[in-house]
């Protein structure tokens, strides 16, 4: 069997595996994408975040993503009950940017997948790794094509942007259970004909439907919009039938939407993914980082997949590129503890929101306008700008505002 040769394999094309495969071909060294599935293949998580712009800027996608004419995301709407909260990433406390995009992902993966291989970057599609042996940081992974046929590629470092397939953690036993309850989430794109009677197309909108239960409302530049209700899976039950007949009762359940939807058209049979939070023991070994969704995936109510997809890989790139360089590297502290700093941020953020002290704040009219522009940063991504308090602080300034606003609000009452 031949072994083909690269300095640096990248498991998955998406956007992790591109971001990172781009940043480490531009310094030089011989990088080669395997992905087990065609382009363009469906996968959720379609509502962007403005720092994942950083991301993409750097690897050389934001003129390719901004020709396909994604729509241009603005901002996220909360509604509750008539009650509705607003954040505009353009007013926000962290520099950086005030836009995104809402994205098709099969669309927007294939753009990115594509760019990369006209930078040079060999992507082998119905390509799927299913063993790897490390010697040492070198390794040798096996790889089938759809007819089952191996071949071999030695490489001096491998990235795994390998999503929810999670490549290595699954090979060498590194998974372990996330501290977030299971989830569930029932979804289609949907013909929005009436958009324009209800919504700005320019943010996305969030709305809760019950305590610990919501629904995305994500409108694509083609008139397609995406819909889902995200909840624990005992919510569920109540509702019988085809996926299709569950989520038209459900939509007829919610105020909100029930006249924008009513009768719509999906686009495809209404999918159900459940209990999606994951994490590993550790995001690197001798020979490789893991990087995007494979790191730890909390949940979709903030939108954070992507960002945490690609920043992660940006970040791993730079550390493979000196490794590969000679030069020694503090993977705990330089990546592990780096992206820890993120994911947990928006953990207690996750967390807040299901416990609904998230509630508290966005829809009491008492919000200072200063504290909502230190939210709206971390509700772009900027997780890692320490010189905000909301994310400094971010285990215990959520709880502390939220009931200030309670006893405003009682004080207010008396
Ligand atoms: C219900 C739900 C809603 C979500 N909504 C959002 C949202 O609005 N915004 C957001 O940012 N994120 C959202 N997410 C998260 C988002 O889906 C992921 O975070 C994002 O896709 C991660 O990108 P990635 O590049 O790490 O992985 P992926 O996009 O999953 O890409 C990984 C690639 O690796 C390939 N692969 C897998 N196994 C192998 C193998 N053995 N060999 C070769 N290739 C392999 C796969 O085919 C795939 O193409 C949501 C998640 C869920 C569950």
């Amino acid at each position: 069997m031949n072994t083909e040769k690269v300095d640096v394999l990248v498991i998955g094309a998406g956007p992790a595996g591109t971001v990172a495969a781009s940043i480490v071909n531009k310094a030089g060294f011989s990088v080669k994408i395997v992905e087990k599935q065609r382009f363009p293949r469906f996968v959720i998580g379609e509502s962007l975040l403005p720092r994942c712009m950083e991301a993409l800027t750097e690897a050389g996608f934001v003129e390719a993503v901004t020709e396909k004419g994604f729509q241009e995301k603005y901002g996220a709407k909360f509604v509750k009950n008539g009650m509705i909260c607003d954040y505009l990433f353009a007013d926000q406390f962290t520099e950086g940017w005030n836009q995104t995009w809402q994205v098709p992902r099969a669309e927007f993966d294939k753009t990115l997948a594509d760019t990369v291989e006209k930078m040079g970057v060999p992507v082998s599609y119905e390509t799927t790794v299913t063993d790897i042996v490390f010697n040492g940081s070198d390794s040798v992974t096996t790889v089938e094509d759809v007819q089952g046929n191996p071949s071999k590629i030695a490489a001096r470092f491998i990235i795994d942007g390998s999503g929810y397939g999670r490549v290595i953690p699954r090979l060498f036993k590194l998974d372990r259970p996330s501290n977030l309850p299971p989830r569930k989430a029932l979804f289609a794109h949907t013909v929005d004909l009436k958009r324009s009677l209800v919504d700005e197309p320019n943010r996305i909108t969030i709305v809760v439907h019950k305590p610990g239960v919501w629904i995305w409302v994500i409108p694509f530049s083609n008139g397609i919009t995406s819909l889902g209700f995200v909840g624990n899976p005992e919510f569920f039950k109540q509702y019988e039938g085809s996926t299709e007949e569950q989520l038209r009762a459900l939509i007829a359940a919610e105020p909100y939407l029930s006249e924008r939807f009513k009768d719509v058209e999906f686009v495809f049979e209404p999918r159900v993914l459940e209990s999606w939070s994951s994490t590993t023991d550790k995001f690197y070994g001798d020979g490789f980082v893991l990087t995007g969704n494979v790191t730890e995936f909390l949940d979709p109510v903030f939108s954070s997949g992507v960002t945490l997809a690609t920043v992660s890989s940006q970040l791993a790139a730079h550390l493979v590129i000196r490794t590969l360089n000679g030069e020694t590297v503090d993977w705990n502290k330089e990546y592990m503890e780096q992206m820890m700093q993120g994911v947990n941020t928006f953990r207690s953020y996750v967390m807040a929101w299901y416990e609904g002290t998230l509630d508290t704040i966005f829809f009491s009219d008492r919000q200072d306008p200063q504290i909502k522009k230190m939210i709206c940063s971390v509700l772009a991504g900027y997780v890692w700008d320490l010189n905000n308090p909301y994310v400094k602080n971010h285990g215990t300034a959520l709880h502390k505002l939220a009931r200030t606003i309670e006893l405003t609000e009682l004080v207010g009452k008396m």
